[in-house]
Parts: C-alpha cells; sequence; structure tokens
C-alpha cells in the first residue's frame, strides 16, 4: 500500500480527524492524532448531530462502529418544532405519534468522540498538542507544538477545525463572512436552570424565527441544553459590539435588546450561571477555491470548507471526507501519495462547493422575513 512505512501525522481530534484516524488503522496505516484538548475528558459543547446515510453514517459503516452508534444515539433527538417570535408552534413533530421518520438518527457530540476514540489503538491521539508550526523535514514535516513538543510526520493532514493553523501551509485563499453571526450557548442541568423551555423543547430541537434572526434550541442526553442565536450583524460585530462574552450579563444584556421584541420565554435561556457563551461568525470558502495538491500535506472538514451549519452538513461532510480520503491512500489505483490527495482533493472541493452553497441558500431563508413558510413548504416537498 502507498502508505507502507509512512508515519501519518493527523492534527485535530474532531469528528473528521478520529474517522481518518480508524480507517487508516484498519488498513495497517502508522498514525498518530495530536490533538490540542488536554486529555478525552474535555468538555464536548455544541448541539445533538443528525448523521446523514451517505456521509456520517457511512463513515460509520466503513469503520465498522454502526453498532456502537445505534447503542449511542438519541431517537427522539430529531423531533423537531418550528416556532415564531412569539412562541406559537407552527410545526410540531411531537403531535402525532408515527408522523416522525427518523431518516437521520442523532447523536451528541461527546457519544460520537468517545465511540471514535475508543476505536482507536491505545496512544494514538497524543493530547495536549496545540499545533503551532511546521517546517519541511526530508520529505515530511517537522511539527511544533505549544507545550514546546516536536513531532516528524512524512504525511500531515489537518483536521483542526475552522481556524486551522495548517491551512495556510496549503493555501492563501481567506474565508469570506456569510453575513451571520451566532451566539452559542451551553446551559447545564436545564430541567432546573431553564425548565420551561426543556419542556418545551420536549428532548429534541426547536427552531424558532422571527424579525430575520433564529434561535435554535437541542436538548442533549446529558441533560443541558445547547443553543444559537442567528443575526445578521457586521463581520467584525464580536470585537465593535463591546459585549465581553465571558460576562454572562453582558450577553443577555445584548440579547433582550436584539431579541426584544420576542416571547419572555426565550429569556430564560440566561437565568442561571450554569452557562457556556461562545460567539461563532459565520464563514465561507469561495465555491471556486484551489489548490495545486502537495505530496505530503492535505486537509479535511472544517478546516478544509468551513460553513454556515444550517443545513446540518458540517460533520458530515467531515466524516465522508474522512472515508474518501481513506480510500484514496488505501487504494491500489494511485502510484503514490501525492496523486491519491490529489483526487481526494478534486472530488471533496467538487462536493463542498454544492454543500456550501446549499448552505449558505439555507442561512439567507432561515433569516429571510418569512422563513417559516418557506421551511413548511420546503418540508411538504414544494
Ligand atoms: C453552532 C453550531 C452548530 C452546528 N450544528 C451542526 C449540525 O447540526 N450538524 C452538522 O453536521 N454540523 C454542525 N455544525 C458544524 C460542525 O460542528 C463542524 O462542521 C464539524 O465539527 C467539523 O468537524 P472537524 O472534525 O472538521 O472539526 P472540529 O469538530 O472543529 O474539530 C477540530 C479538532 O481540532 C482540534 N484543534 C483545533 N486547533 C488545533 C490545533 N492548533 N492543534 C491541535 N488540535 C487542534 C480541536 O480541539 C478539535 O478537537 C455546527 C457548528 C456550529 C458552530
Amino acid at each position: 500500500m502507498i502508505h507502507n512505512d509512512k508515519r501519518i501525522a493527523i492534527v485535530g481530534g474532531g469528528p473528521g480527524g478520529l474517522t481518518l484516524a480508524r480507517l487508516l488503522q484498519l488498513s495497517g496505516a502508522e498514525v498518530h492524532v495530536y490533538e490540542r484538548d488536554f486529555g478525552k475528558d474535555a468538555r464536548v459543547q455544541g448541539a445533538t448531530l443528525d448523521l446523514h446515510e451517505e456521509s456520517g453514517l457511512e463513515a460509520l459503516r466503513r469503520a465498522g462502529l454502526l453498532d456502537a452508534f445505534y447503542a449511542n444515539h438519541r431517537p427522539d433527538a430529531g423531533r423537531m418544532r418550528i416556532l415564531d417570535k412569539y412562541g406559537d408552534i407552527h410545526v410540531d413533530d411531537h403531535a402525532v405519534e408515527n408522523a416522525f421518520a427518523e431518516d437521520r438518527p442523532e447523536i451528541d457530540r461527546a457519544p460520537l468522540r468517545k465511540i471514535l476514540l475508543e476505536s482507536l489503538r491505545e496512544g494514538t491521539v497524543v493530547w495536549d498538542s496545540q499545533f503551532v508550526s511546521m517546517e519541511r523535514q526530508d520529505t515530511g514535516w517537522l511539527m511544533h507544538f505549544k507545550n514546546g513538543v516536536h513531532a516528524y510526520a512524512d504525511v500531515v493532514i489537518a483536521a483542526d477545525g475552522a481556524n486551522s493553523k495548517i491551512r495556510p501551509y496549503i493555501t492563501a485563499i481567506q474565508p469570506v463572512y456569510s453575513g451571520v453571526t451566532i451566539v452559542e450557548g451551553n446551559i447545564y442541568n436545564a430541567s432546573i436552570n431553564a425548565p420551561r423551555l426543556w419542556e418545551l423543547v420536549k428532548g429534541g430541537k426547536i427552531f424558532a424565527f422571527g424579525d430575520e434572526q433564529s434561535l435554535i434550541l437541542s436538548a442533549k442526553g446529558e441533560g443541558s441544553l445547547s443553543f444559537y442565536t442567528g443575526c445578521k450583524v457586521g463581520e467584525n460585530w464580536v470585537q465593535e459590539s463591546g459585549i465581553d462574552f465571558n460576562k454572562k450579563d453582558a450577553v443577555f444584556a445584548w440579547f433582550k435588546e436584539a431579541f426584544g421584541s420576542w416571547n419572555d420565554v426565550w429569556q430564560e435561556l440566561f437565568a442561571s450561571d450554569e452557562i457556556g457563551l461562545i460567539p461563532r461568525p459565520q464563514y465561507h470558502f469561495p465555491l471556486d477555491q484551489h489548490w495545486e495538491s502537495l505530496p505530503n500535506l492535505t486537509m479535511l472538514g472544517d478546516a478544509a470548507h468551513r460553513m454556515p451549519p444550517y443545513a446540518g452538513e458540517g460533520v458530515n461532510m467531515a466524516m465522508q471526507d474522512a472515508f474518501e480520503l481513506a480510500e484514496c491512500l488505501t487504494s491500489d489505483a494511485f502510484t503514490d501519495i501525492h496523486a491519491a490527495i490529489a483526487e481526494y482533493e478534486r472530488r471533496m472541493l467538487k462536493r463542498a462547493s454544492e454543500i456550501t452553497q446549499m448552505s449558505l441558500e439555507m442561512t439567507e431563508m432561515l433569516h429571510s422575513a418569512d422563513p417559516i413558510a418557506q421551511m413548511v413548504a420546503m418540508m411538504s416537498g414544494e
């Protein structure tokens, strides 16, 4: 196999990087994952994820982890309610027992990460390895980490997410601001800290819309409620607004103003201090991005194609990248790793362009004057 005797480094242990590590290990590759978190128990935030048949689920099937997935997935987490800003429910998957088809099964991020981590050989993940820089050495790369450690690899794969520190070694193409900034929050012990909203979300998801703004809530299995607001603001709003996002009260003051015409029930999001908040301006890469493939360096997931989350494709794309890259690196069709990387990138860039386009259309639609009518029409197949 073309990866025989090659040391492969994957930087970033998110869903993309860990899936790739598993698939490469199944083919006998020597692979390490360098992850900046201090250990496997680092708190994993973010909403519940729905995995799609042809991408996320297909990756787990190839990884031999579908049974583990179904042992940990959350059958009712996909049940959705669509509300307007007044709190009136327009679509309710809970209303009719048999109306809900679980065609995109859901799993929380933490169990997904655990399944992938436990599938890897002992010592595969090198924790506390925050990539800082690298330089060419022999036919590969010498990587430097924040903790002062260095490591050599013949092939480096960037899976270090939206603000990848490795991407600039591949291309100078910069991200484009989508026009929407998210404030993501996680309320711990939500049945106590946000009881009305916890009751409303009913173990599933809520999509609420009004004034060209969105609010998406999802219940997690460990009892927390994750949410994210979506607002049309300028690219540098996070800095220019002067809001200290480490202070709940400062963010709450902004929320009361920005969502001032919304029903008071939504303010329960900020009722307790058991909350983590993080602002995330949403960027995407140009639809026609392209670069000359390198012989020993490539990237996957958000590092390669970040996009707003409104089509629910980010994790699915990262996992599809992982199985397509693994397929190329383990195929006899290529004479060397350079050719395998080139073919992977050709397919990945084409697919990512189409999915980014769709995500941008969803972003625009969900922040338009009447997204509820459009969503209802979309769901009824119009
Ligand atoms: C609010 C929100 C909601 C979302 N909802 C969905 C959804 O419903 N469905 C969906 O499919 N997608 C969703 N996404 C998108 C999804 O989270 C990403 O697309 C996905 O996590 C990308 O996977 P990844 O493996 O490429 O990167 P990541 O998940 O970002 O993982 C990157 C990993 O690299 C590590 N890392 C970062 N920098 C370094 C460094 N310098 N050195 C070493 N390690 C590093 C990080 O700690 C992390 O473990 C959402 C995103 C957001 C922000």
